[in-house]
């Protein structure tokens, strides 16, 4: 009897999922989408903001105005779209159902790639079913040259070594999804950075697209005095 190898999977767009709170979405969320969408082929990204995250303190301004800076930030990008179903739930945002409801949506015409950071994948552990994410979606983590992952979490060094892809092509080919670490020039740039400037009543210029630091301006938000 020969063993016949598993067929490559049925070709379909891969799809980006970049969640986050956004609050203020800035150029270090908007490279890495870029990039990966570039290194992997992504046929889009959707920027998912998160109306109530699990993980952390909730965010400063309303999911309203994350929403809309995330659409004034993406708006001059066709492959950039924004996805508001988090807002339109009740309890937390967890990322399982947002990817979940997606799937079902593409009903088998594309494949989901969930983008994170690796100070994101560091905690996936504490998600909610994190063991079922790659049920409905790929895991593609954006590191930057000389990260490496802290060596004391092996839960998560066990789900990384079953699961781990090593090139683009197999999130492409293989009929199981995977998580593939992807090198990206990550820019040093945080919100958490950004809002303290605002509170100071300094403008983080060159951070953040200007139509977002002018929506910001216009709305108030984080205490942004008069330059
Ligand atoms: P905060 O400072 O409020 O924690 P943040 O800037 O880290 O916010 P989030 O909305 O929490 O932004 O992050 C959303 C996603 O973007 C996460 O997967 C995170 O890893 C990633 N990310 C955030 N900042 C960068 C950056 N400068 N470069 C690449 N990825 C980033």
């Amino acid at each position: 009897m020969t063993l016949s190898a598993t067929p490559p999977a049925k070709p379909v767009p891969l799809i980006g999922v970049m969640g986050g709170t956004f609050d203020p979405i800035h150029f270090g969320h908007l490279r890495m989408a870029q990039e990966l969408a570039d290194a992997l082929n992504l046929a889009e990204v959707r920027f998912t903001p998160s109306a109530n995250p699990p993980h952390r303190e909730q965010p400063m301004t309303s999911a309203a105005h994350r929403s809309e800076m995330v659409s004034l930030a993406i708006a001059d990008n066709p492959l950039f779209k924004l996805d508001t179903r988090e807002l339109s739930r009740n309890g937390y945002s967890y990322t399982i159902e947002t990817l979940q409801s997606l799937h079902e949506e593409l009903q088998g015409n594309g494949r989901l790639c969930l983008l994170m950071g690796l100070d994101a994948f560091v905690g996936i552990t504490s998600w909610h079913r994190w063991q079922d994410l790659l049920q409905f979606a790929h895991i593609v983590v954006a590191t930057r040259p000389g990260t490496a992952l802290p060596t004391e979490n092996a839960m998560l060094h066990g789900f990384l070594q079953a699961y781990a892809l090593t090139n683009v092509q197999q999130l492409h080919e293989k009929v199981e999804n995977g998580i593939l670490m992807q090198e990206i020039t990550a820019l040093d740039i945080s919100a958490t950075h950004i809002r303290t400037r605002l509170a100071q009543g300094q403008a983080p210029r060159y951070l953040l697209p200007d139509r977002v630091l002018e929506y910001i301006r216009q709305q108030q938000l984080y205490f942004l005095r008069e330059q």
